[in-house]
Order: C-alpha cells, then sequence, then structure tokens
C-alpha cells in the first residue's frame, strides 16, 4: 500500500476524539474509533493474506529477504544432506546404500546450485526459489520412501519420515504470505498423501499420524508466517514512510529513486527531479499554531501521493520540502506535471479552528544528464527552486 495508515496513527495522538469529532456524542464517537479499528484491523490481515496491497518498495524488500534466506538454507541443507551418509550406513540394509549416496549426492548437488543461483531481488525471483526449495526437498523425500519402503513400523527410521515436517518448519520461517505458504503447505500435503496412497499405506495408523502432526505444524507455521510478516510490514512502514504525511521519508526516497534510476538508464529512460517548497509557511504556524501547519503538510502530502506510481516517487525531504522523481519525463513533460501541481495545491483549501487556509508553493527542476549524480540533479532542482523564492515565489523554474 503506497500510503500508510498514519491517518490512524498519528491522529490519536495529537488530537483527542472530543476536539475530532466536536459535534458527536460520546458513544457516537466511541463508535467512530471502533470503526476505525476495525478498518485498520481488516487491513493488517489483508496485507498478511496476499501481497495484492504491498507497495512496490516493500516487495522488493520481502524479496531480498527471502531469497537470502533460502540461499541460507540451501546451502546449509546442501552441506548437511552428504553429511548423513555415515548415518544410512548404521541405519540402512546394505544393498540400499550405494542407491542412497546417489540421491543424497544429487540432492546435496542440487541445494548447492540453488543457494548458488544469481538471482534480482523479485517476487517471482523469490517465490521460484522457495517453490524449488520445496520441490528437491520432496523429490528426495520420494527417493528416500522407494529406497526404503514405507518406514513407519521402525522407529529407528523415524528421521527418514518426518522430513515434510522439517520442511514445513522451514517454510515457517520465511516471510511468505498466507496465501504464498498455504499453496506450499497444500502441495507438501497432497504430495504426502498422494505418495502414501501409491504404496497402498495411506490409511496406516503411521502415516494418518503424520498426515495429523502435519496438519498441527501447518497451522503454526501459517500464524507464524502472519506475525513475521505483520511485524515486517510495521517495520517497513516506520523505517521508510514519513508518519506525519505517509510519504517516503527521505532516506527510503533517495533508495527508491535510486533503484528507480538504475532501471530506467538501462532502458534508455530520462528522469526529472521537482524540488517542492511552500511558500512562506513560517508565517503560517506563527499565526495559526503547528497543528494547523501539519494539517497543510498533510493535505500538500495528499496532492502529491497522487502522482505515486511505479515510476512517480513523491516523498517528504524535509520540513515544507518535497522531492518528486519522475523517473520517465524529460524536463518539458516535468514542467507541465510541475505546473499541474503548483494550481492543484494552491486550489486547496485547508480548514483549521478559526479559518480557511490556502497555501502557494514555489518548484524547482532539473532533468538528470546521463552520468550525473542524483545528488547534483537534486542540487540543481534546489537551485532552481532558490530562483524561483528569488522571482517572487508561487512559479516553477527549471
Ligand atoms: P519560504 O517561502 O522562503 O520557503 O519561507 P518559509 O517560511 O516557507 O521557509 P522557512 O525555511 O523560513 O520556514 C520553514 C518552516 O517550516 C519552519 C518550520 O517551523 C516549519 N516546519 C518544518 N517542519 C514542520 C512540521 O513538521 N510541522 C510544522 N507545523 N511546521 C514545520
Ligand atoms: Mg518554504
Ligand atoms: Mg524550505
Amino acid at each position: 500500500r503506497p500510503l500508510p495508515l498514519c491517518q490512524f496513527v498519528a491522529y490519536p495522538v495529537m488530537m483527542p476524539p472530543e476536539e475530532r469529532f466536536p459535534d458527536y456524542s460520546a458513544w457516537q464517537r466511541e463508535s467512530i474509533l471502533n470503526a476505525q479499528f476495525l478498518k485498520v484491523a481488516q487491513s493488517v490481515l489483508m496485507d498478511c493474506v496476499s501481497s495484492r496491497y504491498h507497495s512496490h518498495d516493500f516487495d522488493y524488500y520481502r524479496s531480498e529477504l527471502l531469497i537470502v534466506r533460502i540461499r541460507l538454507f540451501a546451502a546449509l541443507f546442501g552441506l548437511a544432506t552428504p553429511v548423513w551418509i555415515p548415518i544410512d550406513r548404521w541405519l540402512l540394509p546394505d544393498e540400499a546404500l550405494g542407491s542412497m549416496m546417489a540421491l543424497r549426492l544429487v540432492t546435496g548437488l542440487g541445494l548447492l546450485l540453488l543457494a548458488l543461483l544469481p538471482a534480482r531481488a523479485t517476487l517471482t525471483a523469490a517465490r521460484t526459489r522457495v517453490f524449488l526449495l520445496v520441490a528437491i526437498t520432496l523429490l528426495f523425500y520420494l527417493g528416500v520412501q522407494l529406497l526404503v519402503g514405507p518406514t513407519f513400523p521402525e522407529s529407528a527410521l523415524i528421521g527418514y519420515t518426518v522430513l515434510p515436517l522439517l520442511l514445513i518448519a522451514i517454510l515457517a520461517l520465511l516471510p511468505l504470505t498466507l496465501a504464498e505458504s498455504a499453496f506450499l503447505q497444500l502441495l507438501v500435503a497432497a504430495w504426502l498423501i498422494v505418495l502414501h496412497t501409491g504404496f497402498g499405506v495411506l490409511l496406516e495408523q503411521g502415516v494418518l499420524g503424520l498426515l495429523w502432526l502435519l496438519l498441527l505444524f501447518i497451522g503454526f507455521a501459517l500464524m507464524a508466517q502472519g506475525i513475521q510478516l505483520q511485524l515486517l510490514l510495521l517495520i517497513h512502514r516506520q523505517a521508510t514512510r514519513d508518519n506525519l504525511t505517509g510519504l517516503f521519508n527521505r532516506g527510503a526516497l533517495l533508495r527508491e529513486a535510486a533503484k528507480v534510476i538504475d532501471r530506467g538508464r538501462e532502458q534508455g529512460r530520462v528522469y526529472s527531479v521537482l524540488m517542492i517548497d511552500l511558500d512562506r509557511f513560517k508565517q503560517i504556524n506563527d499565526t495559526y499554531g503547528h497543528l494547523a501547519g501539519d494539517n497543510v503538510l498533510r493535505a500538500v502530502s495528499g496532492v502529491l501521493a497522487g502522482e505515486i506510481s511505479p515510476g512517480n516517487l513523491p516523498g517528504r525531504f524535509g520540513g515544507e520540502e518535497f522531492l518528486l522523481l519522475l523517473a520517465d519525463t524529460p524536463l518539458k513533460g516535468a514542467r507541465e506535471k510541475a505546473e499541474q501541481l503548483r494550481l492543484a495545491i494552491a486550489d486547496l483549501q485547508i480548514r483549521t479552528e478559526t479559518a480557511k487556509l490556502t497555501v502557494t508553493t514555489s518548484i524547482g527542476l532539473a532533468e538528470g544528464a546521463p552520468g550525473e549524480a542524483l545528488e547534483e540533479v537534486i542540487q540543481r532542482a534546489d537551485q532552481a527552486l532558490y530562483a524561483a523564492k528569488e522571482k517572487g515565489r508561487n512559479m516553477v523554474v527549471s
């Protein structure tokens, strides 16, 4: 979600409900707050269920995490699989040993390849890798069952039986959405059912016991993943969003901008930077108070938030200054966009307790030249902004 739930977080702290909803009775206020709470709870749940409403930068962050963890697990298990060979010699009949060793070596190699496979941090790459980890493990399990036969009567072979449970436990350590996770867990369960049906042992006590345990593990894994993802979203939001306006904060904006610009450069795109500064904002604070000033900042942010798209990144650069990156727009288009924004912001009517406020902006813009660092482009946009202020404010200068 491009905008966080900052309104719900920020308002109660700053303004008690009786001031926010002065015209309502106490229980009406109560039910408004309850409804808002339910809305927040619902959107938290939705964010755990699927990635549909996740922002692009969160997708990137989660993909990176997933890929790193899959690499780690694949490397660990890739190395551990052949290490088990001496224990096979101790537990398994001699005639199974050769094939088992081959199976372990092939699986270990497959896992190591998965660990080394280079990847860009995209959700597709991350999901493919999680799927491959599951698929390799399930194929290994099939191999083991074919070699040692359904092993349930013999308790010494318990280690060869619990592999699917181990897989579910590993999945619980990944920040998957509930939909992604449920798909993989069902795959594991289905594989187990098909396999043991094939062996004709599905209804044996040992197998039913294993399936029951699997179901419990799946339940806990889903809970662990939901909690993990919710915390991750919360932390990510707090680290990357400005909590007054909900736009990107400065650090996150510059990081995202660098990524988008790099991608655009490969595709031969030209970008522009807009520096947007509110005119005589200090006067608004001094005349109407800081809370009114904050409301002005929120209202202006609302206009800028309307520009959010994969290639257009608005953010709060600091104080009453905003930056808008247009990743695929040369100077001419950027100037039109800036003019449009200047007019839209000037049209805002911001209500305070005593008056309706309006605010104007000065905008400086610059187009990124090939090979120029983003900081230099921002510097030039800033100089243009300074010129706009000099010339009398409420205008666009490039
Ligand atoms: P100019 O037209 O030259 O830009 O004048 P200005 O008054 O807008 O610029 P100046 O840099 O003098 O003042 C910026 C003010 O923005 C000062 C500061 O109190 C206010 N400000 C910065 N961050 C916030 C904020 O989060 N909330 C509020 N209410 N005010 C803020
Ligand atoms: Mg200003
Ligand atoms: Mg300023």
